[in-house]
């Protein structure tokens, strides 16, 4: 049963304008009226975006709020990793995303880290206790994993290398995340395993990441978002009750907290947390 209100945090891509840099200024401002336990900025494939990330990292920072970075491991080597986390350490950051990440097709694998577990033990091994290591989790399962139990184990291993906490791709079946969790819970792992909640502001576009990230948009869910066609208001207005309602579900459940993928966008975000009572 809930017990108390959960944490929220909310994450952030880079810009890749000056005038998105300039948007996403003011979306921060009007989402810091969450309070948010932290901000988190995505890292592009293979190091792409470091500057961007770095940069919209500083200024987090100095905005006062709780900063983390996201960073990957494919296709880097161990010298670049440190002197990757030797920059991040300089900045001030604490709190770090630590993936594996994908990289684009046709570019192989190549680099010294093969999966995020190689990346936390780096990590650890090189900056101690310095950083607390966030790690991605599956509730309805990693598209690239042999089975359901070997992604599972695979998160054991990545939270036995040092992993403090998680958060999860997102999902529209809270079913999956209760099962994650019991499954979790056998295993003995004890950290916290945050869901990653993402609105529904857009049906193509949600449909293309869902195509690219292996989550699933329930049928109902689906043929609903296809009917609404272009009409931009039904599909917000829909999006806003049903994702209002799996957090409802979360929280009932005891999720310890909630983490956004704002788009960049502070609208949905905020109406949901609103109608959770959260504002
Ligand atoms: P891993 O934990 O290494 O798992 C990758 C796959 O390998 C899984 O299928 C797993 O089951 C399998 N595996 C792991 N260990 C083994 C083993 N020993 N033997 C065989 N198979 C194994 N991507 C970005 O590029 N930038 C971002 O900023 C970013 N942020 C994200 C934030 C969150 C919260 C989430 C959930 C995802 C994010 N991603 C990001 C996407 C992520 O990089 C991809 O999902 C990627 O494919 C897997 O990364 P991972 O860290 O989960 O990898």
């Amino acid at each position: 049963m809930q017990t108390q209100e959960p944490q929220l945090s909310v994450e952030f891509f880079p810009p890749k304008t000056a005038e998105g840099v300039e948007k996403l200024r003011v979306v921060r401002q009007q989402l810091y009226a969450l309070k948010p336990e932290f901000c988190s900025v995505t890292y592009g494939a293979g190091g792409s975006t470091q500057e961007g990330t770095f940069a919209s990292v500083r200024e987090i920072l100095s905005e006062g709020a709780q900063a983390a970075s996201h960073i990957s491991c494919i296709g880097a080597t161990r010298s670049s990793m440190r002197q990757t986390l030797e920059t991040l350490r300089h900045m001030g950051v604490t709190r770090l995303v630590a993936l594996r990440g994908d990289l684009p097709s046709g570019y192989g694998v190549g680099g010294e880290f093969q999966f995020a577990k190689d990346l936390v033990t780096f990590i650890r091994s090189e900056t101690g206790d310095h950083f607390h290591i966030e790690v991605a989790a599956y509730p309805e399962v990693h598209p690239q994993a042999k089975s359901p139990a070997a992604d599972l184990k695979a998160f054991a291993n990545k939270v036995q290398a040092g992993a403090n906490s998680a958060i999860t791709q997102y999902f529209f079946n809270a079913d999956a995340y209760f099962r994650f969790m019991d499954e979790v819970g056998q295993l003995g792992i004890q950290v916290p395993v945050v869901p990653g909640i993402m609105p529904i502001t857009s049906s193509t576009q949600l449909m293309r990441f869902s195509e690219a990230c292996g989550a699933e948009i329930p049928r109902w869910i689906r043929l609903r978002l296809q009917s609404f066609g272009d009409d931009v208001a039904s599909i917000r207005a829909f999006g806003l009750d049903v994702v209002t309602d799996l957090c409802d579900q979360l929280r009932l459940f005891g999720a310890p907290a909630l983490h956004f993928y704002s788009m960049n966008q502070s609208a949905p975000t905020l109406e949901i947390c609103r109608r959770l009572g959260l504002v």
